[in-house]
């Protein structure tokens, strides 16, 4: 008979299998992941292993064919770097995944071994301006290509089945968007057809970051490039991307079925450019003045693009620059078409010295001699920095990339980044590069993408190499907790403080007074250091930004970050290296002094940073 004794029985044992059930299910969790986490390791280990062979090499059956083809059909004297290796392991029928920066030439690498064989080679890219672009040089250069689109026209489309089909006409490479292939049934049964008569050579895959959801463009259609390897197990897939971090890479692998492949990663080194932050004055008129003397001086006569951040930066700036008599264009994403292709055309004619762009202007740019490109303002991510800067000395020539910072242009870029995923981390890393104070600029460049770097391989192509500073050690504890309480003043009058609203009150140079804490000493910094200070306890967290939308824009207030907690511990110690005096000598490069104890500046010593900050 039912007891309340035994419910509770009952509930005794329901309650025991629920905790093994809870155990059970956590232990498979584990297993789970440490099962995926030694299939990873073991994959990489056949990458690894993969990579050991000498892929470069000229005793391949084809060695001397891709030279003959290099120099009579592509009529180029030489392969860049991985280019060589690349081909003969893809026409080795290994699968591949090349990483290699852009511009580095990763098209020659699908191209090339298209006229080495006699079966089709499929394009898989996403963007049909690229492809467009593609298929019109190489029919420059004599070669058969086409590309599958929605406007391409219905002759165009037959002969493409038909050289599926049955190998006639003779089409060398066939471009087609992953849209395309997942949709047209009747492209993939010729692709079928094509592969069952041994005429499907291989395939390439553009910009195959885009199967990650880690990577910063997933794209849904990419996702079923998974059947091709099952569908097609003798082609050999080549993927090429710029941007993979070992994790994309790894998760690529596995979304196209070819985990363990051989892996080929060209170095994101540009030996040729020159690396340069420049603290970006704070008036606009001096910053313009800057730019001029530029123009006028070291780049007179030389060509350039300037990157501004938005098209109203670009057309005041333009109308800056040719106040001061310069010739420069002006570009950006809502000119006309035939606006754009005028001004390029000035720019390529050397009738203006530079464009003022905005990041609208880099798709196929195919200027070779561009000697500078500077930042007027910060870009938004390492990898916009690193296309866009790219695009100077592509003639492997001296050219210089200047970036000028100032931390209120990061609050402008802040508000229009932070509601991405990554936004502003990928922003912080920026504020990271241009506060540096000493690190090589390259070696911070290879580090973010995951490249081992030694410093002393800059040669003196990067400010800090060139001109090597010792690097003092402060204690900003005590700043950070000062700033904590202009934070706390505010919040205590109802108020919110922007970074430029803060440092006022902090230095109690400008601004509402009732903001400043009259028990606070100001600083004994300069404004700059002042300025630094905030960026880098941004980006270690200390303090956060808490965005407000009004009508017309996002506003960037202050706050505490999460770890403003710690900061607020005893003995806790919050340090930051800051540039001193210039070192002389080369023997000094490699090693930086750091003064010992030294828990806060002094006044001596204060005064002493801040000559030598304002040295830059
Ligand atoms: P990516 O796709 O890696 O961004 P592309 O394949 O579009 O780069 O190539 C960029 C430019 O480099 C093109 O103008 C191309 O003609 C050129 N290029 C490629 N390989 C070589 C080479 N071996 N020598 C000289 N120029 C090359
Ligand atoms: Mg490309
Ligand atoms: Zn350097």
């Amino acid at each position: 008979m039912a007891t309340e004794k035994l419910i509770a029985a009952y509930d005794l044992e329901i309650n025991d299998i629920k905790r093994e059930q809870q155990r059970l299910a956590d232990r498979l969790k584990e297993l789970t992941a440490l099962r995926e986490k030694a299939h990873d390791e073991l994959m990489l280990s056949k990458s690894e292993k993969l990579m050991q062979k000498d892929w470069a090499g000229d005793d391949f059956k084809w060695s001397k064919k891709i030279q003959d083809v290099l120099k009579n059909k592509f009529r180029l004297d030489q392969f860049r770097q991985k280019q060589l290796a690349c081909i003969n392991a893809i026409l080795s029928n290994q699968d591949v995944i090349l990483l290699m920066p852009t511009g580095g030439g990763k098209s020659l690498c699908y191209q090339l071994p298209a006229l080495v064989t006699n079966g089709m080679t499929i394009v898989i890219s996403p963007l049909i301006s690229l492809m467009e672009d593609q298929v019109m040089k190489l029919k420059q250069l004599n070669i058969n290509a086409e590309m599958m689109s929605s406007t391409t026209d219905k002759t165009i489309i037959k002969n493409v089945h038909d050289a599926l089909t049955n190998g006639k006409p003779d089409i060398r490479l066939v471009y087609v968007t992953p849209e395309r292939l997942a949709k047209s049934k009747r492209l993939m049964s010729c692709l079928q057809k094509c592969y069952l008569r041994k005429g499907l050579d291989r395939i390439a895959i553009d910009e195959v970051h885009c199967c990650s959801q880690w990577g910063h463009d997933f794209r849904p259609d990419y996702k079923f490039l998974g059947v091709l390897k099952s569908m097609f197990p003798n082609v050999p897939l080549l993927g090429l991307t710029a941007t993979a971090t070992s994790r994309i890479l790894i998760d690529v692998q596995k979304m196209l079925d070819i985990s363990g492949c051989l892996v080929l990663k060209a170095s994101f080194n540009r030996p040729n450019l020159y690396y340069e932050v420049r603290r970006k004055p704070s008036t606009q008129a001096e910053c313009v003045k800057a730019i001029v003397d530029l123009l006028e001086t070291k780049y007179n006569g030389k060509s350039g693009i300037i990157y501004a951040n938005s098209i109203k930066e670009a057309t005041d700036l333009v109308k800056e620059l040719r106040g001061h008599g310069l010739k420069v264009g002006c570009y950006h994403a809502d000119l006309e078409p035939d606006v754009r292709s005028k001004i390029h055309m000035r720019w390529h004619s050397q009738e203006y010295q530079a464009v003022v762009a905005t990041v609208a202007f880099g798709m196929g740019i195919d200027k070779a001699d561009v000697r500078f490109v500077i930042h007027h303002t910060i870009p938004k991510s390492m990898e916009n920095f690193y296309q866009e800067s790219g695009r100077a000395g592509r003639d492997d020539k001296a050219a210089d990339c200047i970036l000028f910072y100032k931390l209120s242009d990061v609050f402008r870029i802040s508000g229009m980044v932070f509601s991405n995923k990554t936004g502003l981390t990928n922003l912080y890393n920026v504020i990271d590069y241009c506060i540096d104070s000493q690190r090589c600029r390259r070696s911070i460049i290879a580090k973010h993408f995951d490249e081992v770097w030694e410093a002393c391989l800059c040669d003196a192509k990067c400010d800090h190499c060139r001109k090597p500073r010792e690097s003092i050690e402060i204690n900003i504890t005590n700043y950070c907790r000062d700033i904590f309480k202009l934070l706390n003043h505010a919040a205590a009058q109802d108020q919110r403080l922007t970074a430029a609203k803060l440092l006022d009150a902090w230095f109690q140079q400008k601004g509402d007074t009732k903001l400043r804490l009259k028990n606070l000493s100001i600083p004994p910094i300069s404004r700059d250091l002042g300025e630094d200070i905030v960026g880098y306890l941004l980006i270690q967290e200390y303090l956060k930004e808490d965005f407000h939308f009004t009508a017309y824009s996002t506003i960037s207030y202050i706050r505490k970050g999460p770890k403003s907690v710690l900061a607020m511990e005893d003995n806790y110690q919050i340090k930051m290296m800051i540039p001193g005096k210039r070192k002389t000598g080369q023997d000094d490069i490699k090693t930086s002094t750091k003064r010992k104890n030294d828990t806060e500046i002094n006044k001596t010593s204060s005064k002493k940073i801040k000559e030598s900050i304002d040295l830059t």
